[in-house]
C-alpha cells in the first residue's frame, strides 16, 4: 500500500508549504524547494523538518525525475 493520491494532494512541505512529490521507490516524500526529503512510516508521512533528510540537489532533480508528478 501506498500514500493516497488524496492525501499526496493536501500534504505540503511544512517549511516553504510548496506541494512535495512521492517517490514510490524510496516510499518518500520530496520537497524540491527545500531539498528535503520526508520519510513514510507505515502508510503514514512524517513531514517534520526535523526528521527531514537534507538532499543535494543534483541527486534532488534526479528524485523528481522518478516522482510523481
Ligand atoms: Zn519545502
Amino acid at each position: 500500500m501506498t500514500v493516497e493520491d488524496e492525501l499526496l494532494e493536501v500534504l505540503a512541505c511544512p517549511q516553504c508549504k510548496e506541494k512535495v512529490y512521492y517517490l514510490a521507490e524510496e516510499d518518500a516524500l520530496l520537497c524540491g524547494e527545500c531539498n528535503l526529503k520526508y520519510r513514510v512510516e507505515d502508510d503514514i508521512p512524517i513531514m517534520l523538518i526535523d526528521e527531514a533528510e537534507e538532499i543535494e540537489v543534483a541527486e534532488m532533480d534526479q528524485l523528481l525525475d522518478k516522482a510523481e508528478r
